[in-house]
C-alpha cells in the first residue's frame, strides 16, 4: 500500500520561493569590492537572480551545463547560486587558493561553460583563460562603472550582463534528483575529485542544519559565514538561511582579519558564525591584543578541522560564546556530526563539559556512522576503540564525477571518510586523526589531534602541529612544531614538560620546534603533507644517526 502524500519535488527552487513569499524583506548585507557595504533584501537577490537565469540561457549556457564561480561570499555570488541551480544547471564553485595548475585541471574536467570571477581574482582567472578551451564567457563580477580593462575574450560586468532582463523567470520544474551544484575536493595527493550535489541531497542536509540540536538558524538570527562559498557550499548556510529567514551577513575576501569580522559582527549584530579554527585563532588574538569583546554574537561553529578547546574556552570565558563543533567533509555536503549537549550534560562539572564538547558531536538524522577495524569488522562505541569512520546517508556521496567506483564505498554503500575516529556510549565521535597523519609508535597508534590540542593548551602557543618522522626503533615518532603567540618564547623543554600528565608518557612529541608559520591547505587546514616532505630527514633527538 502507498502513502497517499504529495510528490512534491524537494529542490533548490522551493527555498527561493519560500524566502520570497515568507521572508523577501529580510536583509542581506554583503561586503563587496564596488560597495564596501552593501545592502539588500532575499526579494532583491531572488529578483537579480531572476535576471542572471535570463542572461544565461540567453548566452546559450543550457541545462545540466557547468556554471563556475571564483568568487568570495558576496550577494551576487548567492544570485549565482540560484539562478544556475533552478534554471537545471549546475553550480561549480572554484576555490581560488587552490594551485592554478589544480584550478585549471578542475575546470577542464568540470567542462565549465561560462566562469565568474571577482575582480580581485582576476588576475588568476587571466593567466588560466588560454588553457581553460571549455570556457564560452567570462563575467566580472562588478558593476560597468568599476569594470577593469581585461583581456579575457568578450568579458563583460556582471551589472551589464544582467542589465535589462526580465525580473521573472519562468523556473523549469527539476526532479529533485536533478544535479545542482559540484565541488571538488581539495585532495592533498592525487588528482581533485567532484563530488555532485543534487537539489534533494541539498534540501534535505540544509533542513537537517536548521535543526535545534544542530545549527538551531531561526529567522531571528543574523548569520555570518565566514566559512567560504567555495568549500563545501559554506556549510549549506546560503539554503538554510533563506529557508529560515535568518538575516545574512556576506563577509567578502577579507576572511582572516580579525578586526574586520569583528566590526562587522558588533556593526550587523551577528548570532551566529562558522569557520575553520584558524579563522577563530585570527578573531581571537585580534580581541585580546586590542581588549575588544563580542556583544552579540551567541554562537560559533567550528569545523573543518579539529578546534583546540582552548579556541573554545576563549569564546566561552572571554566572550560568552558558545562554540560547537561540527565534523564533516565535501562528500557529506558536509554536515556529518553536530556537537550539541546532551540532556542532564549541562549539569557536569565544567571540565566535563568541556571534554564533550571537544569532540566533534553526534551523528545528525540522516546520516548513519560506523567505525570499523581493519578486517572490516565494526568496532564498539565505547569511546576507547578506534577505527576508519564510515558513513551513509541521503546527503553523502555515492560516487564521483566522470570517475569509475573505486574504493571509498563498501558493498554496502558505506562511505569510508578516511578519518580515524573512536564513538563514547553516548554517540559523541573524536576524529584521532586522518588515516594518513596517524602516527605509528612502536605498533600503537599516537593521535597527533590530540597533542596539538594539549599544546595550544598552553599560554605561549598559538598554532601546532604534529607530524611522524621516521624513528629506527620505533617506526615513528611525534615531532611537535609550534607558533608562539606575538611577542611570547617558548623554550622547547620547557612545553614537552607542559605535556606530563595530561597525556601518555610515550605519546609526549621527542622533538619541539619553534617556527615562524605553519603552513596550511587551500580550505584552511594544516598542511601535513607539507610538513612531512620538509621534515622528512629531521632528526630526533637520540634516534640513531644513520
Ligand atoms: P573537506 O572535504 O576539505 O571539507 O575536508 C574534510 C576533512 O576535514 C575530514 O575528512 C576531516 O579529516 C577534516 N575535518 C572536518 N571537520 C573536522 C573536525 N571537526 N575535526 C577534525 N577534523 C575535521
Amino acid at each position: 500500500m502507498l502513502g497517499q502524500m504529495m510528490p512534491t519535488q524537494l529542490t533548490i527552487t522551493a527555498i527561493m520561493r519560500h524566502a520570497l513569499r515568507h521572508h523577501g524583506d529580510r536583509e542581506i548585507v554583503s561586503v563587496v569590492a564596488d560597495a564596501p557595504l552593501f545592502r539588500t533584501t532575499y526579494r532583491d537577490v531572488f529578483r537579480r537572480a531572476s535576471m542572471l537565469a535570463h542572461a544565461l540561457a540567453d548566452a546559450g549556457v543550457s541545462a545540466g551545463e557547468r556554471v563556475a564561480t571564483l568568487a568570495w561570499n558576496d550577494h551576487r555570488h548567492l544570485e549565482i547560486y540560484y539562478a544556475s541551480s533552478c534554471a537545471g544547471m549546475v553550480l561549480h564553485t572554484l576555490n581560488p587558493r587552490l594551485f592554478p595548475e589544480q584550478i585549471a585541471w578542475i575546470v577542464n574536467h568540470a567542462e565549465d561553460r561560462c566562469l565568474f570571477v571577482d575582480p580581485a581574482i582576476l588576475p588568476l582567472a587571466e593567466a588560466l583563460a588560454p588553457r581553460l578551451p571549455s570556457v564560452r564567457h567570462w563575467i566580472v563580477l562588478t558593476d560597468t562603472a568599476n569594470m577593469p580593462d581585461t583581456p579575457l575574450p568578450g568579458a563583460v560586468s556582471y551589472e551589464a550582463f544582467i542589465e535589462g532582463r526580465a525580473a521573472d523567470y519562468d523556473w523549469p520544474d527539476l526532479h529533485e534528483d536533478t544535479a545542482c551544484s559540484i565541488c571538488y575536493t581539495s585532495g592533498t595527493t592525487g588528482d581533485p575529485k567532484g563530488v555532485v550535489y543534487s537539489h534533494r541531497s541539498t534540501v534535505l542536509h540544509a533542513m537537517a542544519a536548521c535543526m535545534a540540536d544542530v545549527m538551531g538558524l531561526t529567522q531571528r538570527d543574523t548569520v555570518l559565514p565566514v566559512v567560504p562559498m567555495f568549500h563545501a557550499n559554506a556549510w549549506g548556510v546560503p539554503y538554510a538561511a533563506p529557508m529560515v529567514g535568518a538575516k545574512l551577513v556576506m563577509p567578502g575576501p577579507k576572511l582572516a582579519d580579525g578586526e574586520f569580522l569583528h566590526r562587522l559582527m558588533e556593526s550587523e549584530k551577528v548570532t551566529l558564525s562558522l569557520g575553520v579554527p584558524t579563522i577563530w585563532m585570527a578573531l581571537l588574538q585580534y580581541l585580546e591584543a586590542a581588549g575588544k569583546t563580542l556583544t552579540s554574537l551567541q554562537r560559533t561553529i567550528v569545523g573543518g578541522a579539529a578546534c583546540p578547546p582552548a579556541i573554545m574556552q576563549a569564546f566561552r570565558d572571554r566572550h560568552g560564546v558558545a562554540t560547537h563543533h561540527a565534523w564533516g567533509m565535501t562528500e557529506t555536503s558536509p554536515l556529518g556530526t553536530f556537537n550539541s549537549l546532551k540532556q542532564g550534560m549541562d549539569a557536569l562539572p565544567e571540565p566535563d563539559q568541556d571534554d564533550i564538547r571537544a569532540r566533534q558531536g553526534r551523528g545528525i538524522f540522516g546520516v548513519e556512522l560506523k567505525i570499523v577495524g581493519d578486517d572490516g569488522a565494526e568496532l564498539p562505541w565505547d569511546g576507547k576503540a578506534f577505527g576508519t569512520l564510515k558513513v551513509r546517508g541521503p546527503w553523502v556521496c555515492s560516487g564521483y564525477f566522470r570517475l569509475d567506483a573505486g574504493t571509498s564505498h563498501d558493498t554496502e554503500g558505506w562511505f569510508d571518510t578516511g578519518d580515524v575516529a573512536n564513538i563514547d556510549p553516548d554517540g559523541y565521535i573524536q576524529i584521532t586523526d586522518r588515516t594518513k597523519d596517524v602516527i605509528k609508535s612502536g605498533g600503537e597508534w599516537i593521535s597527533s589531534i590530540e597533542l596539538e590540542n594539549t599544546a595550544v593548551a598552553h599560554a605561549d602557543v598559538a598554532e601546532a602541529a604534529v607530524i611522524g618522522v621516521a624513528h629506527e626503533r620505533w617506526t615513528e615518532r611525534p615531532l611537535l612544531l609550534i607558533v608562539p603567540k606575538p611577542g611570547k618564547t617558548v623554550d622547547g623543554e620547557g612545553l614537552r614538560r607542559w605535556f606530563r600528565g595530561k597525556v601518555a608518557d610515550w605519546w609526549i612529541p621527542d622533538d619541539v620546534l619553534v617556527v615562524d608559520e605553519l603552513p596550511h591547505t587551500a580550505t584552511g587546514k594544516l598542511n601535513k603533507l607539507a610538513l612531512r616532505e620538509a621534515y622528512a630527514d629531521h632528526k630526533l633527538p637520540g634516534s640513531d644517526p644513520s
